[in-house]
């Protein structure tokens, strides 16, 4: 599963109870983004909500594909989020924190803990491909990314 599959929406009940409706507490299911982006429902939040959930669109769904919001973009856009919180130097408590400031969203410290260890492990597998392959600039280039994030 995706870390993005774990990233949850805060206060999930009581959004829904503004809402009157019922919606997933998976920000990325296709169901939640279509239920908080509706015109009609954006204007039944309160105005701070309203605000993190239009923060949320503007960061995350400026694509102009016709498959907007599901055309992947929106998850691609927050796990590259995700690295650049890492690459500031917090870790997995404080970025909970940080996406619970920026947008009210939630995940459990340990979801994103080993979402990065895969992130690392990724670039570990990329590096080392990159090296019997010759590919000096690839193989630096992953080194860099992994360093950055450790
Ligand atoms: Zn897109």
């Amino acid at each position: 599963m995706a870390i993005t599959d774990k990233i949850y929406v805060k206060n999930h009940q009581q959004l829904a109870s503004q809402l009157e409706t019922s919606f997933p507490k998976s920000a990325f299911s296709g169901a939640a983004m279509d239920v908080l982006f509706r015109g009609e429902n954006l204007a039944k939040l309160d105005d701070a909500t309203r605000d993190r959930v239009l923060d949320f669109a503007e960061d995350f769904m400026d694509c102009d594909c016709e498959a907007n919001p599901h055309c992947g973009h929106p998850e691609e856009k927050f796990v590259r989020y995700l690295l650049e919180l890492r690459e500031s130097g917090l870790g997995p408590d404080a970025i909970v924190d940080v996406m619970g400031d920026d947008y009210m969203l939630y995940a459990y410290p340990g979801d994103v803990l080993s979402f990065l260890d895969d992130s690392v492990r990724t670039l570990e597998a990329v590096e080392t491909l990159a090296d019997v392959d010759g590919r000096g600039d690839v193989a630096g280039e992953a080194r860099e990314k992994r360093e950055r994030l450790l």
